[in-house]
């Protein structure tokens, strides 16, 4: 038998002989008790090496003085230092008066954006959220599982939305944003989108600030996590907040990101753009939550990083060290799945994620099998609002924490483990 060969065309016995010879393997590799974990987009401990430098930045006998000379050591400045508002302006193409540093993390910042709309509203808006007999949100499917969690936590209705190749079905967006006033918000990660790695369209991001919606206070969550982590030439993405301007809709997005894989993650610096209008309001609430955010941690990250040209370079040296992880990946992808026509799988520009799908109803049996020969992946169905993926098909592989040889072999056992449960299904 070809390598190559489609199973759909292979005669049952053919199919029969494969099964045990493959299981054969299984086993064998079950008894070797292998413990290999590529569940979450962590960076690898090369990369995390790679901003050490940063630690020795700041001395004791340093004055820790902002450009506007506020001390960083005291409370205050509660949307940050000037000069991370300047980089992180370079970083999102905003004015930096559209800039409010936080704190460690953007997702904290997501969270506390919702809980403040449930609780007072957001300008433009009718009141709270949360007043009302129902909230929903878009949720383009695949997706990130920890902004299906805030969602669930909060009560928040979720309604799947296909991604296709240029961002999410756009009709179906502007067909049920256009009709119920229910639906305030979408989750959006334009660029490098976790899982798929899809960069969205110009016309996909022009459509969705100009939109008509039934909610007057719809607001768009644009988590542009991945937006400096390119692993080849970069996908471009066009400015949501310019063209929500331009539509007339100028409260109609907020935008996130953060260092958290540009230097440590849980330790970097998170942020978020909007008009002005919606900063002020934000501003407000944000005083009587804290007396300030870590601002040496800010200057630090502005002393590293320093400018545009630096932080690509930095971005260069991570792409050195995780491309080749990716490259792995696809490769044994191919060689071992290509043409079988039991799984497809993306080639991401950048990000952090592989995503694969497999024949339907299949992801849920590969990934428990994965499991019990050693590889953690991520929950099948946790690319999907509630963990339920509908075709049950999508598995999200995490190239870069794990070392080439152990990623080599887990995606040998993945591969394995697709087949096995693909000739099942196809047997019936
Ligand atoms: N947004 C996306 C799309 C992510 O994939 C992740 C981490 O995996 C985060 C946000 C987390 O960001 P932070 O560390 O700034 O909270």
């Amino acid at each position: 038998m070809d390598k190559h060969t489609d199973f759909n065309r292979l005669e049952n016995s053919e199919l029969n002989n494969y099964y045990m010879r493959l299981e054969e393997r299984y086993e064998n590799i079950k008894n070797e008790k292998m413990k290999l974990d590529m569940s979450r987009g962590k960076p690898c401990p090369e990369q995390l090496d790679l901003s050490m430098d940063m630690l020795d930045i700041l001395g004791s006998d340093d004055l820790l003085k902002a450009e506007d000379g506020s001390d960083c050591r005291n409370y205050g400045g509660i949307d940050g230092i000037p000069e991370a508002k300047e980089l992180f302006s370079k970083i999102l193409e905003v004015d930096a008066s559209e800039i409010v540093i936080g704190g460690n993390s953007s997702l904290t910042m997501m969270h506390d954006t919702i809980a403040r709309a449930m609780l007072h509203g957001v300008p433009g808006g009718s009141g709270p959220w949360g007043k009302r007999p129902a909230v929903k949100f878009l949720c383009p499917s695949p997706g990130y599982d920890r902004h299906f969690a805030i969602c669930e936590l909060l009560n928040i209705e979720m309604i799947i939305v296909d991604m296709q190749e240029n961002g999410p079905d756009m009709d179906r967006i502007e067909k049920l944003a256009g009709e119920d006033e229910a639906i305030k918000g979408i989750w959006c990660v334009p660029k490098y989108s976790n899982p798929d790695g899809i960069t969205y369209s110009d016309g996909t991001v022009g459509r969705l600030a100009a939109m008509q919606t039934k909610a007057a206070d719809f607001r768009i969550f644009w988590d542009d996590a991945y937006t400096v982590h390119h692993l080849n030439e970069p996908d471009r993405l066009k400015n949501i907040l310019a063209a929500c301007k331009k539509a007339g809709n100028p409260d109609r997005v907020y935008m996130f990101s953060s260092t958290s894989k540009i230097t440590f993650p849980g330790s970097g610096v998170a942020v978020m753009a909007a008009s002005v209008d919606n900063l002020d309001a934000m501003r407000k609430q944000l005083s009587v939550q804290s007396i300030g955010p870590d601002k040496i941690n800010q200057l630090r990250h502005v002393r590293f990083l320093k400018d545009m040209d630096q932080l690509n370079s930095h971005m260069k040296r991570h792409a050195a060290i995780i491309k080749p992880k990716f490259d792995k990946v696809l490769e044994t992808l191919e060689s071992e799945l290509g043409g079988k026509k039991i799984a497809d799988w993306k080639k991401p520009n950048g990000g952090y994620f592989i995503s694969l799908n497999t024949l339907d109803g299949c992801a849920e049996d590969v990934v428990r099998m994965a499991a019990e020969a050693g590889v953690t992946l991520t929950k099948a169905g946790a690319t999907f609002p509630y963990g339920k993926d509908p075709r049950n098909r999508n598995i999200r592989i995490a190239p870069t924490f794990p070392t080439l040889k152990e990623l080599e072999t887990a995606i040998e056992i993945l591969c394995l483990c697709i087949q096995l449960v693909s000739i099942k299904a196809i047997l019936g």
